[in-house]
């Protein structure tokens, strides 16, 4: 399908620019003031609105919707014994439902893209696929204490054969026994793909493996051969400056999760330190139980506020820097070249937000009012490879909203019968 978006204010390399956008199917094909002759199925009026490339969340567990407000106030290892029990009663069509149920957060809050990192990927899988969700799903060692896993190539296949880019994932140094990790990284290198997962999320995580390895997480993971793939983890609340210098000496995605971080009272993840060591730095939102929404709007701001305080220095972590975090950045962590900005060229994955609202007014910086001013709600057009799955209330996105409440509902009462 052609579509024309025409009369938008299009965030491009971090400048506003007044233009157009062309759509031909998947692809963004033209971006600018003076569009060639395009003989479009579709022309939508943006009406000065704001066009920008849709959000990456770089590390969602995308079904524990179910869970949201279930074990609130808790300390992570604390909360983890009460969701664990929980979860073991998701059966596979459960899973279809919860993660439908974060795919309509996901559609209107703008988030056309996602690292998925929940165990059970088949049923997360066919929801994304009927939705058209764009994603990289994690296989291999999900899960917290996991026997070793015998299908390791299956799993690959199946996730790729299904379109989608696949990554080799541990749950955590705490949770991954070392012949799993060995297991893992041994199948990433013979298949040459990336490698995830969790790291330096909370102090006890730290002081552990401190005591069992006498390495910080990140030495163990670099002793383990683990950074030696392309490798993204997630959180690094706890990371020095010499893990930082090993993350960036591999070039390793580090993928910051501040809400969850908050609310977990993980700490406050060194961003400011990251950004001086070089690391690509994205960001995700961690899961409905522990943030509790899907929502960059709320992770840019923490992230480019909570710093600032932290080290009394309103100057560092720019609005621009933030939203690139959130988008292009990203994209990059997730492994896909050409996604994350308005450009000729790249995937058409792009939202319109309505900015005709008193809290974007008077327009002084539309960049700054992303981060410190925007919300969620403003978002009123999302379009995925091509295709609006959001506009206006309205979701395109194979299920019905009232069946996705109807059947959590259904699945809440049962799990905690
Ligand atoms: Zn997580």
């Amino acid at each position: 399908m052609k579509i024309w978006f025409y009369n938008a204010q299009i965030l491009q390399n971090g400048e506003i620019i007044k233009g157009d956008v062309l759509i031909n199917n998947d692809k963004i094909f033209y971006v600018g003031k003076n569009p060639p002759e395009f003989n479009a199925d579709r022309k939508i009026n943006v009406k000065g609105n704001l066009l920008m490339s849709g959000f990456v969340n770089a590390h969602a567990h995308t079904p524990s919707t179910i869970l949201r407000g279930f074990a609130d106030d808790l300390p992570l290892h604390n909360w983890l014994e009460k969701i664990i029990p929980l979860e073991r009663k998701l059966t596979p069509d459960d899973i279809y439902w919860t993660t439908m149920l974060g795919v309509m957060e996901y559609a209107q809050a703008g988030i056309t893209a996602i690292e998925e990192n929940y165990a059970h990927y088949k049923p997360i899988m066919s929801a994304y696929k009927n939705a058209g969700l764009r994603a990289r799903i994690s296989f291999g060692y999900p899960n917290v204490n996991q026997k070793k896993v015998e299908n390791l190539d299956e799993q690959f296949s199946d996730i790729t054969k299904n379109g989608f880019k696949a990554v080799c994932f541990a749950h955590s140094i705490y949770g991954t026994h070392q012949n799993n990790f060995d297991d893992l990284i041994s199948f990433s290198r013979q298949k040459n793909l990336p490698v995830s997962t969790h790291l330096s999320e909370t102090l006890k995580e730290v002081g552990d493996c401190t005591v069992k390895h006498n390495k910080s997480p990140v030495e163990y993971l670099e002793y383990l051969g683990f950074l030696d793939r392309e490798c993204t983890v997630y959180h690094c609340v706890h990371s020095d400056k010499d893990d930082l210098k090993i993350l960036a000496d591999y070039n390793v995605n580090v993928v910051s999760c501040p809400s969850s971080n908050l609310k977990l009272a993980s700490g406050i993840a060194p961003i400011y330190a990251m950004q001086n060591a070089g690391l690509n730095i994205a960001l995700g939102t961690d899961g409905a139980y522990s943030n509790n929404s899907y929502d960059m709007f709320k992770e840019m701001f923490l992230t480019a506020t909570l710093n600032k305080a932290l080290l009394y220095n309103a100057e560092i972590l720019k609005a621009e820097e933030v939203v690139n975090m959130a988008t292009k950045n990203g994209a990059k962590a997730l492994g896909f070249e050409n996604l994350g900005e308005i450009k000729a060229g790249y995937l058409a994955d792009l939202i319109i937000l309505n900015i005709n609202k008193p809290h974007h007014a008077p327009h002084h910086n539309l960049i700054s009012n992303l981060v410190y001013s925007a919300k969620s709600s403003d978002v009123y057009l999302t379009m995925i490879n091509g295709k609006i799955i959001y506009e206006k209330g309205k979701f395109d996105i194979y299920e019905k909203p009232k069946d996705i409440f109807a059947h959590c509902q259904r699945i809440k009462k049962r799990i905690l019968s």
